[in-house]
C-alpha cells in the first residue's frame, strides 16, 4: 500500500490519498479531490447514466494468429523498455485468473496489443483446444455497438 498527502483541487483541504494496495479503489479515494468533495461529486454523478463501457468481446482468430502477433508484441515491449531505460515499463498481465474446482486448474491468459488494440487469449491448461480470444473494446451501452478498439 502506498499513501501520499494531497491538497484538494476544490476545497484546498489536505488529505491522504492511497495510490495502491487494498482499498485504493474506494469511491472517495481520489488523487485530485478530498473524500468530502468526492462524496458530493459521486452523488451528483450517480444521477448521470453511464453511456459507454469497456468490454472484452470474443474475437474470431486462430491460435497461430495470436502466436505470431505475440512475437511482434514482445518486440514492441523490448523496444519500449529500451527507449526508456530509466522508466518503468511492465509487460501487461491479466490480473484475475479463474479457478476450476473440478480440475484444480487456473486459467491461462496472454495479453497482446495489435495496432493499439488489446487482445487476450484464455484457455485451461488441460484443454488448450478450447481456447478463446477476446478483443478489448469500447461499447455504447444503449446500442450495444462497438465504438472502437481499446489498448490493454
Ligand atoms: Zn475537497
Amino acid at each position: 500500500m502506498r499513501e501520499e498527502f494531497k491538497e484538494c483541487r476544490h476545497c484546498g483541504s489536505s488529505y491522504r490519498y492511497q495510490s495502491s494496495g487494498m482499498g485504493c479503489d474506494h469511491a472517495t479515494n481520489d488523487s485530485r479531490y478530498c473524500p468530502g468533495c468526492m462524496e458530493v461529486i459521486n452523488a451528483a454523478l450517480a444521477k448521470v447514466p453511464r453511456r459507454f463501457e469497456h468490454r472484452w468481446i470474443e474475437h474470431d482468430a486462430t491460435w497461430d494468429w495470436f502466436e505470431s502477433r505475440k512475437g511482434e508484441y514482445a518486440k514492441v515491449c523490448r523496444e519500449r523498455r529500451a527507449a526508456n531505460p530509466n522508466g518503468i515499463f511492465l509487460t501487461p498481465v491479466w490480473p484475475s485468473p479463474l479457478y476450476k474446482e473440478e480440475t484444480g486448474e487456473l486459467d491461462v491468459n496472454h495479453l497482446i496489443e495489435v495496432d493499439g488494440v488489446g487482445f487476450r487469449r484464455q484457455y485451461w491448461p488441460r484443454n488448450k483446444d478450447g481456447f478463446k480470444i477476446y478483443r478489448h473494446v469500447l461499447v455504447k451501452i444503449a446500442t450495444g455497438k462497438v465504438v472502437r478498439g481499446l489498448p490493454l
